[in-house]
Parts: C-alpha cells; structure tokens; sequence
C-alpha cells in the first residue's frame, strides 16, 4: 500500500512538472469520412513525454489527474493548445477540420465554458471546428449540469459528441433530449462487427438510431477493411482507427491532412 501511495505521488509530482516544463503534448488521429475517404476531423488525445520513461499513455496518468486538482489544469492546456493548434493548420492553409478533444468529468462545474470562450476568441478560430467527447456516464451523473454546460457550449457553436457509446447507461430519454450532435460507437463494439452476428446488429441499431436522433456516427477503433466496409455498408458517416491511422503527433498528422491519399476521394 505504501509504495503504490508513494507512486501515486510521484506521478502527481511528475506530472505537475511535465506540464510546467512543455513535456505534454497532444497527438491527433484522424477522423474520415467513409465515403469520400477525407479527413473530416482529428481527435486530440494526450501524450506524457517524460525524459527517462519516454511516452505515457493516457490511461495511465489521466486517472491519477483526476484524483487531484491537476485534471483541470491540464483540460485546460488541452483545449488551448487544441486551439491554437488548429487555428495555426487554418492559417497555414490545411484544409479546415474539426478537432475533438476529451472532457473530464471534474472539469464540469470549473472554468470550462470560460476557458472554451477565450481559447476560441485568443485564435480566432470557430467555435464549428471544436468539439467536445464526453461520456455517457459522465452526461447521466449530473444531468442538469451537463445540459447546461452543453447549452452553452453548442451556442459558440462547438459541438458536442458521446464517446465510448454503448458501454454506459444513458437512456434513450436522456439522448434525445441532451444537446448533443454526434456518438461515437465504443471500440468494444467494432472490434467483433465481423465476428459476432450480435454484435453486428446492435451496431447496425445505434447506426440508425443515432441517425433518427440526427446525431452523426463515428466508429471508434475500425483496424479492418471488413470492418469499414460493414460500417459503410449501414450507413456510418465517420471512422477513426488504425486502419487509417493511429494518433500521430503534431507534425505527422500535417503531413496527413496535406497527403493526397486522404485528402481526394478514394472511391
Ligand atoms: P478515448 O477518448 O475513447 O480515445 C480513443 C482511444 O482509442 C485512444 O487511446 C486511441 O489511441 C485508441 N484507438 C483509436 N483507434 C484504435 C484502434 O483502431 N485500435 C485500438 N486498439 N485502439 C484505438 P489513447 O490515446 O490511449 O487514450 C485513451 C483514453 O484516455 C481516451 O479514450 C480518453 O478517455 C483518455 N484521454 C486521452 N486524452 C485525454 C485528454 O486530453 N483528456 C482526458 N480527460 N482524457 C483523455
Ligand atoms: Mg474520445
Ligand atoms: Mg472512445
């Protein structure tokens, strides 16, 4: 017990220092749309890159930010430096897209909407090429607050999406009333849409539900082409995988926003 306190520690301590010196950075995955094969977006997911361990997953860090004040702190970078990034790709000439980037529940209630607003008008960049993940259990916790935020949030015009669908508990009640634009289907899902008849048809259900709801659909963690052509097949509008690519840095995911491959139509 002790030494996991101790480590519990250390990596709050070294995470504190990693994003006082610049050691966080964000890296981007693409989002593309099925039909044309563009690049219509990107997800913003977060890396540690630490000097002596080199890059640390989200999953292991994030929760250890949760549990102290840091998660603000660092949602906080993450949506400036979204920003900023973004509206740099803009002015350099890339083709516009919407860049999403996850939300925490402990970030609710702080300076969200605030520190949204300003992010936004410090770049000059339109509230339509942010988005915002958050999850389903996230959303039921405190409805009221998440409407709320989300209200506010959809007003600058940023959307907002559910990630990870399918693996909480939100009622089809809830859905249809949140302000909400997009789901995105939990990779547990996708993962067996060849394999498992089941599996096939409850995606093939949350594809047409979200569309009855007109929300869009990105399917999370598409790694095969029998899984894209299932998901093209009914109706899916977006994929993110690593079919197409993983989450790459900054200056890789340039290189793919300018590649031919995805910027013209493949089929
Ligand atoms: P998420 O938001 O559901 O992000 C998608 C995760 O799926 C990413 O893992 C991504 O690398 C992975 N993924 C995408 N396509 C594939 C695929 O084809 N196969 C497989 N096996 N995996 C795929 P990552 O980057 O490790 O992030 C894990 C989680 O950490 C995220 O899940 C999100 O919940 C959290 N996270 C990441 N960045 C942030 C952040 O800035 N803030 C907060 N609060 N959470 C973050
Ligand atoms: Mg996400
Ligand atoms: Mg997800």
């Amino acid at each position: 017990i002790q030494k996991a306190a101790l480590t519990r520690l250390d990596m709050e301590t070294g995470l504190r220092r990693a994003l006082e010196c610049g050691q966080m950075r964000l890296f981007y995955q693409p989002k593309v749309d099925i039909a044309s094969g563009e690049i219509v977006g990107a997800e913003a997911l977060l890396r540690w890159m630490d000097e002596e361990r080199g890059c640390i997953e989200p999953e292991e860090f994030i929760p250890i930010a949760e549990e102290s004040d840091l998660i603000e702190e660092l949602g906080e970078w993450v949506i400036r430096e979204t920003c900023r990034q973004n509206s740099c790709w803009q002015r350099d000439g890339l083709k516009k897209i919407r860049i999403s980037l996850n939300v925490s529940p402990r970030q609710f209630g702080s300076r969200l909407v605030e520190v949204i607003a300003s992010s936004l008008s410090e770049n000059d960049l339109d509230g339509r090429f942010l988005e915002l993940e958050l999850t389903e259990s996230m959303l039921v916790q405190d409805l009221d607050v998440a409407t709320d935020l989300l209200h506010k949030t959809r007003a600058m015009g940023v959307h907002n999406s559910i990630d990870d669908f399918g693996t909480g508990y939100s009622s089809l009640n809830h859905l249809a009333r949140l302000p909400v634009d997009g789901l995105k289907i939990d990779r547990s899902f996708i993962k067996d849409v060849t394999e498992d008849p089941d599996v096939a048809e409850i995606s093939r259900i949350i594809i047409e539900l979200a569309h009855v709801l007109r929300l869009t659909v990105v399917a999370e963690g598409a790694e095969t082409p029998g899984q894209t052509a299932f998901l093209q097949k009914h109706n899916c509008d977006t994929v993110q995988g690593f079919l197409y690519s993983p989450p790459v840095d900054a200056e890789d995911f340039e290189i793919l926003l300018r590649s031919p491959q995805f910027c013209t139509k493949t089929h």
